[in-house]
């Protein structure tokens, strides 16, 4: 499947070292697409790129902090030298910050996470939508989260990152509608990966954690399952949707 009618799609994907990322890159290389995985893992970044070369996927690593301009205008300099065009972009990376309440959240954490969650957007969009613009064509998916859309108490950060991320997409998709490029963004609720498990509450040994309970559908995410809604709002089944903000969270967000 072409992003958005390109033959051989060239897809972006930070944060494509572990989790989400990771497994758009591995849907990614199956529909076909060459893919650069940027993130600031080395070893896990390269891990991923290798798995998908041995798989016969044109895919390189590039080493990135995402939330810094040059490691950005050098990860999209390395996608043209390699590919020549960039017909999507995911920005994946992200980072949970410390479960604090706003009182007492460390402001030096507040600012670290601002910079990886939603600096690291702005500076993707802002890197790569000329490259699109230019192409008239393309497409980005923003990672938000349910976080993005809601209240959520201990995490200021977290979720002041992921309401900006929506609040770019939007801005962006208006920004380029008319010009053949879309953005958009997707909202998981909880799923499977190193991030969560960073930020779950503890709970006792074999109990059921309580952001499983809590959710509709009795369970977590799987990452794949995320990547599928990426890979769906990136291609061209999603050809007229753009600026929306997709929730994929087991019914979370209907509680609120
Ligand atoms: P993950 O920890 O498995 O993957 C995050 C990746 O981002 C890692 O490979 C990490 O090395 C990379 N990264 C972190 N800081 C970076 C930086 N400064 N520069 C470059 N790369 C950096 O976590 P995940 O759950 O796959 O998270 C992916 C995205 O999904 C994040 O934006 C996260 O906020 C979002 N999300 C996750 C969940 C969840 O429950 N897992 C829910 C909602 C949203």
């Amino acid at each position: 499947m072409s992003v958005d009618g390109h033959a051989s799609s060239v897809v972006v994907v930070t944060g494509g070292a572990s989790g989400i990322g990771r497994a758009v890159c591995e849907l990614g290389a199956e529909l076909g697409w060459s893919l650069l995985v940027v993130d600031a893992d080395r070893d896990g970044g390269s891990a991923t790129a290798q798995y998908l070369e041995e798989r016969g996927t044109n895919a390189l690593f590039a080493y990135a902090d995402v939330s810094d301009a040059a490691d950005v205008a050098n990860y999209v300099e390395i996608a043209r030298k390699r590919f020549g065009r960039i017909d999507g972009l995911v920005n994946s990376a992200g980072v949970s910050g410390v479960l604090a309440p706003t009182a007492e959240y460390p402001v030096e954490v507040f600012d670290r996470v601002i910079a990886v969650n939603l600096r690291s957007v702005f500076l993707g969009l802002h890197q790569v939508l000329p490259t699109m613009i230019a192409q008239g064509q393309g497409s980005v998916v923003n990672v938000a989260s349910t976080g993005g859309l809601i209240g959520v108490k201990n995490h200021a950060a977290y979720v002041a990152s992921k309401h900006g991320v929506i609040g770019l997409t939007r801005t962006a998709a208006r920004e380029v509608a008319a010009l053949g490029v879309r953005v958009n963004a997707v909202c998981p609720g909880p799923t499977e990966t190193e991030l969560m498990a960073s930020i779950a509450a503890p709970s006792a040994p074999g109990a059921v954690p309580q952001s499983q309970t809590d959710t509709p559908m009795g369970r977590h995410g799987r990452p794949d399952e995320i990547a599928r809604c990426i890979t769906f709002l990136l291609g061209p089944d999603a050809s007229f949707v753009t600026g929306s903000a997709l929730t994929a969270d087991g019914g979370l967000i209907t509680l609120s």
